[in-house]
């Protein structure tokens, strides 16, 4: 998503209080939770193939009307469907085979009566028509919805976001992560002196009066947040990238005013891409085009259009969240967000409490860039000052089938577990070669955390199943606890789940050397007293002299 929750000096400001929130983060959750959350009977019989989302934008009303054809293919026979649509928006009518249905409202979620014969394996299609004023967001990209915006020549300036809240704050859909449409057609029509940017590529604009309707082509599957409408006085500029799959097209659609400034600071993105196609593997959407299109806000990770409102500043908004300078080297909205390429739009997660997938390796991916145009010192520094922004407050993994986030450590504290586990594989071509074929294996998939714990550990043929359990499912920083005695160096893990034991790399009398530490202590007898003993910092982990 959205990258961090509050500012970055806020964060800091608030690591005092942490402990304190360890005692307030129990959730309680509702019947809504559950029928957002979780795969219900009347989702789990149809599995999506396309969407046609065909819609009219007010934008002085702020206003929004239109239909979703749903084309969905039977996988067990069921004449109940759940159609998701967040009020204030009204789900006022669904139409199968010129037959308008029957629909039983609960809040968020829709019941429709199907009357044809759903048999296993058709394809079948389902209009839904919607209207009303969507939720206005008010801090987007983090509360969600419609930001109703003006540029500074008084002109509309519009954009959706909706992570976590989900989708369908503004559209109809199947608003659950585990089942994406194949492709998708985005149609919207606005007055025509504005421009829609949505995902995938432009195949038509058609004037219609005083105002024209945008047509959007999405050829590979996407997820549900991932889906865009922006619309403002956008003009476009473009490149063609020599990518690791052929020629690439990088477009670019911004404020009339800021076309000369973009045009400068948007080399960032194809740096981005020559970074991750090398640590990834080939950007997941040839087919699609990369666009980053500007926003009244800070910026997600919109599949294929990638939406930017970093000020057209280094940093984030102009700050270094490692605090290293690092950080200043490069615009943080285009790294990030478009990290998101890889890992949110490929690899989606299917419950959002394994939202780590799509954060803890995106926020790493930051690093990466670094790495590969900085090379790995520059990499390593600021991974490790992005730790300054870990609060340990609860799990990475949040809470399953309830629509429910981990905590906001999935971004930083992610990233050091990712970091420490490439200095546990001590081979960058394999590590790389991992994180390539994550991205091969679960191509335009959905995924779970055991997949990609599975996938890794199988890779590296270490079984990792307590190294996951540490950093992702407790608030516990292993730590080593370590005595000095003469020649003797003592030393075991504390604050470990059971059978924690990651080796970690030291330097005993400035040589290096890897411990194998447990739970029990255990000794390392030098061949000399034991002056000087340090715990290499690319481990994310913490120490204790006794
Ligand atoms: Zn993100």
């Amino acid at each position: 998503m959205r990258i961090l929750y509050i500012s970055f000096l806020l964060t800091l400001f608030s690591l005092s209080f942490s402990n304190a929130q360890l005692l307030t983060n129990k959730h309680t959750f509702t019947r809504q939770d559950t029928l957002r959350g979780s795969i219900t009977p009347e989702r789990a019989w149809w599995d999506l193939t396309y969407y046609h989302l065909d819609i009219k934008v007010e934008p002085d009303n702020k206003f929004i009307s239109g239909k979703n054809t749903i084309h969905y293919k039977v996988l067990e026979p069921y004449n109940v469907m759940q159609i998701d649509l967040q009020p204030p928006l009204k789900l006022i009518k669904a139409i199968q085979n010129g037959e308008e249905l029957a629909i039983k409202h609960d809040e968020n979620a829709h019941f429709i009566t199907l009357k044809q014969p759903q048999n296993t394996n058709t394809v079948n299609t389902l209009d839904v028509y919607y209207e009303g004023h969507p939720k206005e967001a008010i801090r987007a990209p983090w509360d969600g919805g419609i930001s109703w915006k003006k540029d500074k020549n008084g002109k509309h300036f519009i954009a959706s976001s909706c992570q976590g809240l989900g989708a369908s704050v503004w559209w109809p859909c199947k608003d659950h992560m585990y089942d994406e449409v194949d492709s998708m057609l985005i149609s919207v029509n606005i007055p025509a002196k504005l421009t829609n940017v949505s995902n995938g590529r432009l195949r038509l604009v058609e004037r219609i009066g005083d105002t024209k309707t945008f047509h959007w082509v999405v050829k590979n599957p996407i997820n549900n947040y991932g889906v865009n409408i922006n619309i403002g006085d956008y003009v476009n500029f473009s490149e063609v990238y020599d990518g690791m799959a052929g020629n690439l097209d990088m477009d670019y659609y911004v404020l009339r005013d800021n076309l000369e400034k973009a045009k400068e600071h948007f080399k960032d993105a194809p740096k981005m891409m020559e970074a991750f196609e090398y640590w990834f593997g080939q950007y997941p959407f040839y087919a699609d085009s990369f666009k980053l299109v500007e926003v009244p806000y800070l910026g997600m990770e919109h599949q294929s259009s990638v939406t930017y409102g970093n000020q057209y500043k280094k940093g984030y908004l102009g700050n270094d969240l490692s605090g290293t300078g690092w950080g200043l080297k490069f615009d943080f909205i285009i790294i990030h967000e478009a990290g998101h390429e890889w890992f949110a739009n490929n690899i989606t997660y299917k419950d959002v409490a394994d939202m780590w997938i799509h954060e803890g390796f995106t926020a790493y991916s930051e690093n990466l860039f670094l790495d590969y145009h900085y090379g790995k010192q520059a990499a390593s520094e600021y991974v490790i000052g992005t730790r300054r922004l870990i609060k340990n407050d609860r799990p990475i993994i949040g809470e399953y089938h309830v629509n429910h986030e981990g905590s906001g450590d999935m971004y930083y504290k992610g990233s050091n577990m990712l970091h420490t586990l490439r200095q546990l594989i001590e081979d960058d071509e394999k590590w790389s070669k991992i994180l390539r074929g994550l991205n091969t294996t679960f191509y335009h998939q959905t995924v779970t955390t055991k997949q990609i714990e599975d996938y890794i550990s199988e890779q590296t043929g270490y079984d990792l199943t307590e190294f996951f359990n540490q950093y992702l499912r407790t608030t516990l920083i292993p730590t080593l606890e370590y005595k000095i005695e003469g020649k003797n160096l003592k030393y075991r893990w504390t604050d470990i789940v059971d059978n924690f034991d990651m080796p970690v790399q030291v330097k005993v009398n400035n040589t290096e050397k890897w411990l194998y530490p447990k739970g029990d202590w255990k000794t390392h007898t030098s061949e000399s007293k034991i002056k000087t003993f340090e715990i290499d910092a690319d481990f994310y982990v913490a120490s204790k002299k006794s």
